[in-house]
């Protein structure tokens, strides 16, 4: 027994000794009026507590402790203390469930919950932006109903969820490609996971276009080699027509060595890591290099002038930069008629260097200068070729500019000619005076 059912039981039994006490010394009518007046106190006393007991129930204030002596004050306390792990635990689950909402948030899918009648539950941000819903608005709204598109409720209809479908997002993602994928679960709830796969898509066909244009280039040089190739072991040949068939061949070999080192080289571009910034790079020097090339590929065609900042270095990979920059003083001369002007500059613009070649060649139409750093891309094919171009080689500068966390402009006017610009950023820039200072 404890504690305080002893005390009850024991001022019971006060009650009952003091009334004996007084029936036995004065009158048994007052040891009776004793006991009525005593226990007549306690049922007050009782119902005021069953009262107040009923009303703390109804409307419970956690933290509060009615205070109350004996029995009522425990009974008090222990509910309190009751109420209050109650209270946590509700707490504690409320803010896992909040928790588990946030990562659903952050997730980089969209998520969407329905019931068994396919209506919307739940939806993160995500799913609405896909969908175009709006997570309150929407809520208990059959999702058929506000993603009408065809494939869509096809899809959800079908119950074969093995595979993902394609759409097109809706609102803002209107021109994106959505992923959707529905998972069952429960009693015939779904769980719906979006992706915007837009850009897996985009680099997907970049892909197969790529391998297509690759082979388109491949094999035109090819067709013509296996012709020659059965002409000569099919027909008597005089040495002379003998002498000419070869030389085609040979061309048409060396241009496709020439497709298959510059696919190589990207390949080495995109695979490599950054070259380190260690390493400075005389670019007056480069420049040099560059004017005489290009003298030696103009062949008196054309006017080259060269003016070279003299104190102005790069740092970086000094045979990248050599092939980049070669290319764009190339295109110059390739796309400028005998008699043009090509100038080469290197210069300080204040926050960094620049690198650029102007020329008075056949100029570029403005819908062509955003793609000429695609793979392939020509704004004319058959110039192109005729020059020994592969179309490759401003891909080539766009990467090692990129590697050199340097930007390419293009400004061009059809007919007038154009201006190709590299722009090093200063952290990039070293003026000579600090190489000075290091070799000291
Ligand atoms: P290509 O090997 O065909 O020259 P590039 O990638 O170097 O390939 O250049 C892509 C295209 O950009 C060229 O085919 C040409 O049409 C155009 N282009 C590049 N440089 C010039 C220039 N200086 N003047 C005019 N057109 C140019």
């Amino acid at each position: 027994m404890n504690v305080i059912w002893a005390r009850a039981i024991a001022s019971l039994l006060v009650i009952a000794l003091v009334a004996l006490g007084l029936g036995a010394l004065i009158k048994p009518i007052v040891a009776m009026a004793f006991v009525v007046v005593a226990l007549g106190v306690q049922i007050v006393f009782n119902t005021f507590h069953t009262q107040r007991l009923w009303q703390l129930l109804d409307a419970p204030v956690y933290g509060e402790v009615p205070s109350a002596p004996g029995i009522w004050g425990e009974i008090y306390y222990r509910l309190h203390k009751l109420a209050k792990r109650w209270h946590s635990q509700v707490r504690q689950v409320e803010q896992q469930h909040q928790r588990f909402i946030q990562a659903i948030q952050a997730s980089p899918y969209g998520v969407v919950m329905l019931d068994d009648h396919n209506q919307i539950e739940w939806s993160n941000g995500i799913a609405e932006s896909h969908f175009g819903l709006d997570a309150k608005r929407d809520l208990r709204q059959h999702i058929t109903h506000l993603v009408r598109q065809p494939e869509f409720v096809r899809y959800l209809n079908t119950q074969r969820y093995d595979e993902d479908l394609h759409m097109r997002g809706m609102g803002e993602n209107r021109q994106n490609v959505i992923a959707v994928q529905a998972f069952p679960y429960g009693d015939n709830r779904k769980l719906i996971l979006t992706q915007d796969i837009t850009e897996l898509e985009r680099t997907d066909s970049m892909r197969r276009d790529f391998v297509a244009n690759v082979s388109h280039e491949l094999k035109t040089p090819l067709t013509v080699l296996s012709g020659f190739l059965e002409t000569m072991r099919e027909l008597p040949l005089s040495e002379g027509d003998r002498a000419r068939y070869l030389d085609i061949m040979a061309q048409q070999a060396a241009r496709m060595q020439v497709i298959v080192n510059d696919l190589l080289v990207l390949a080495k571009l995109e695979g490599d890591a950054k070259p380190p910034v260690e390493h400075m790079i005389d670019m007056p020097n480069m420049l040099r290099h560059l004017h005489d090339d290009a003298l030696g590929l103009s062949g008196d065609k054309h006017t080259i002038d060269m003016q070279a900042d003299p104190g102005l270095t790069v740092v970086g990979a000094e045979n990248e930069l050599m092939s980049a920059l070669g290319n764009l003083v190339s295109n110059a001369v390739r796309y400028t008629p005998e008699g043009g002007k090509i100038t080469i500059k290197w210069r300080d613009v204040g926050d960094g260097a620049m690198f650029s070649v102007t020329d008075t060649g056949i100029g570029i139409p403005p819908e062509h200068i955003p793609r000429l750093t695609e793979r392939f891309y020509r704004v004319d094919r058959s110039r192109s070729r005729d020059t020994g171009g592969t179309g490759l080689g401003l891909a080539i500068v766009k990467h090692v500019l990129q590697r050199h966390d340097a930007i390419l402009q293009v400004k061009s006017e059809e007919g007038r000619g154009s201006e190709f610009s590299v722009r090093f950023p200063a952290a990039r820039t070293v003026r000579n005076q600090a190489i000075a200072a290091k070799a000291v």
